[in-house]
């Protein structure tokens, strides 16, 4: 798979997406990751990215110009016609598990980074097709959502973690919550690794995640169980423990 993050800052979008498991994921080439600088492709002598709201107000506002040119020289070094293309937005989709997973799916996808008071709006009707926001707040720029989405995105892309399992027991993929991690020693303040991880009886051990798993979903995330409804087993299970099923979501 291929990201292409256009922004005005690619050395910082780079700092978070060249370290650790994607950075040795992009040597392998199990995923491409390229940043590319939008101010490369201004017209203008002065290479200048941005200008005065019309209709007045504070900040500046990207032109159009620069991010098409940008946006086209990605579909002509890779022979496209079209590229999925998201603008990072507070004004778009909240992004979630679901949304990684679909993005995982196509071949290639574009990342926009927006700047200031954001972007001209004729360069998202032309280009974008759709917009995502990493949370409802208002960050000062598109890079660390584009990072964010790159990320959460490329390790769901097959060869860049060691095996699937490393991603589809994860947190969210399938609607709850993993289970407790605990590492050495097994006593540390006092308080000791929970028995049967130390038991070396993987079914116990697969058992006794998987109720973790359950029961962190309750008590931290019960609003999952809206979307991803809890089966018979698993309703059981929250009686055993104490849980009432029905005060779920
Ligand atoms: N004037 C815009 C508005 O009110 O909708 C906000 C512009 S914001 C200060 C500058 C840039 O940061 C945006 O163009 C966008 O790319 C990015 N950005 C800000 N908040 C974001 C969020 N929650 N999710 C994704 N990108 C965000």
């Amino acid at each position: 798979m291929r990201i292409d993050i256009l922004t005005l800052f690619p050395e910082s979008v780079e700092t978070f997406l060249s370290e650790s498991i994607l950075g040795r994921a992009r040597k392998k080439g199990a995923v491409e990751i390229v940043c590319r600088q939008i101010r490369d492709y201004t017209l203008n002598k002065q290479k200048q990215t941005d200008d005065y709201p019309y209709g007045g107000g504070y900040g500046m506002v990207m032109y159009a110009d620069a991010l098409y040119h940008a946006h086209r020289s990605v579909l002509e070094e890779c022979g496209k016609d079209h590229v999925h293309t998201v603008y990072l937005s507070p004004q778009g989709q909240l992004f979630d598990e679901d949304k990684a997973k679909e993005l995982a799916g196509y071949d290639q996808i574009m990342l926009v980074c927006g700047h200031y008071e954001g972007v001209d709006e004729r360069f998202l009707e032309e280009c974008a097709d759709e917009e995502i926001s990493l949370g409802n707040f208002v960050l000062t720029g598109g890079e660390i959502a584009a990072a964010a989405v790159a990320d959460a995105v490329a390790r769901l892309v097959p060869g860049v973690l060691r095996t699937e399992e490393c991603f589809t027991d994860e947190s969210l993929y399938d609607g709850r919550l993993e289970h407790p991690q605990y590492t050495r020693p097994e006593e540390w303040h006092g308080k000791r690794v929970p028995e049967v991880l130390l038991s070396g009886d993987h079914e116990k051990i697969r058992l006794w995640r998987k109720r973790q798993g359950l029961l962190r979903t309750f008590d931290k995330r019960p609003d999952l169980f809206r979307e991803f409804p809890l089966s018979a087993e698993e309703k059981k299970i929250l009686r055993e423990e104490g849980r009432d099923p029905e005060e779920a979501g």
